[in-house]
């Protein structure tokens, strides 16, 4: 049970800032019948008050649903549609409006709200055939494999340290994968569909063939369970906050726009939405998800620096025959 997993002892808890928020929520819900969930909330604050607001809102789902493969699967999903539409809307908001379109890379090629309409009832469709029966078996997956779903919650620092290792092993995982759905009958088979679009928009980032889905979000899955299997050392929070920022990631990889305030301005080996349109607009080179390095060392970048560096060491290369 998850509360019995819990150690009074393992950390403090920040009771001040959660503290506004827990007699806000006790305001608006002053008593609730003890079957419904903030009844249970309000149960656990009760014998709990040391636990931060999101651990009792945390602990009191589990309580609730009284089924933890049902709790988790129905909290990643949610999770997973919540963050990928909401992550997506400000970027049909920009596109429809032509806000921004002077940082707008391809620039003739704005999509129509009808094209967005199609991209998502094609991205909602294989969530619901595809991801959600495997999001199903995630609690028993991360049960097996030793992840944590008790509280406390992994402190701020372990999920960012985390997190930033995943991002490097799946960017990994995705450069190989990826170029290697670029072969010919890979390609045709595969990966033709995600490609439908030669300007991206942020819906389009995961409008893909549900084997592509599956071979390329067994990346952003394994990478974790595999850090978690060989330390011991992941909670499922920290998971579920990977998966959102690697959405942001992909959304944003995706939006067709290019701004001077870009991460990768500040972060050069940062990949971008420039890196990722360019490889929708031209078919080949920058395969990488997150970062640029893979792209550059296999010299597979496509960019103008890049096709001049190649172009300078054929002339080099004729020269020296
Ligand atoms: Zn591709
Ligand atoms: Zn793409």
């Amino acid at each position: 049970m998850l509360l019995l997993s819990y150690s009074r002892s393992a950390r403090n808890y920040n009771v001040r800032t959660s503290s506004f928020l827990l007699h806000l929520l006790e305001g608006i819900l002053p008593c609730c019948p003890p079957g419904t969930y903030w009844g249970q909330y309000q149960d656990i604050t009760k014998s709990n008050a040391h636990l931060s607001v999101a651990e009792r809102l945390w602990v009191a789902w589990y309580a609730w649903v009284q089924n933890d493969v049902l709790a988790t699967g129905i909290m990643s999903f949610a999770i997973h549609e919540l963050f990928y539409f909401g992550r997506s809307l400000p970027w049909i908001f920009i596109d429809t409006l032509g806000l921004f379109k002077k940082y707008k890379i391809q620039s003739s090629k704005i999509p129509t709200l009808r094209e967005q309409w199609d991209c998502a009832k094609f991205v909602l469709l294989s969530h619901f055939t595809v991801e959600l029966p495997q999001i199903w078996l995630f609690h028993p997956m991360a049960q097996f494999f030793g992840l944590s779903t008790s509280i406390p919650f992994p402190s701020p620092w372990a999920m960012a340290y985390q997190i930033a290792i995943f991002f490097v092993m799946e960017d990994t995982w995705h450069y190989f994968l990826h170029r290697a759905l670029h072969w010919g009958p890979l390609y045709k088979a595969i990966h033709k569909i995600h490609h439908q679009y030669s300007a991206p928009f942020g819906l389009a980032a995961e409008y893909a063939s549900p084997i592509e889905v599956m071979i390329l979000g067994f990346g952003t899955v394994s990478c974790p369970i595999l850090w978690c299997a060989i330390t011991g050392d992941l909670h499922i929070l920290t998971m579920y906050a990977w998966i959102v920022l690697r959405l942001f990631q992909a959304i944003d990889a995706h939006s067709g726009y290019e701004f001077p305030w870009s991460l990768h301005h500040f972060l050069p080996v940062w990949a971008g939405a420039d890196h990722h349109d360019l490889h929708h607009e031209k078919f080949i080179g920058n395969y990488a998800s997150s970062f640029r390095w893979w792209d550059y060392l296999l010299d597979t970048e496509y960019t103008p620096d890049a096709l001049k560096r190649r172009r300078e060491r054929k002339v080099d290369a004729k020269k020296t025959q």
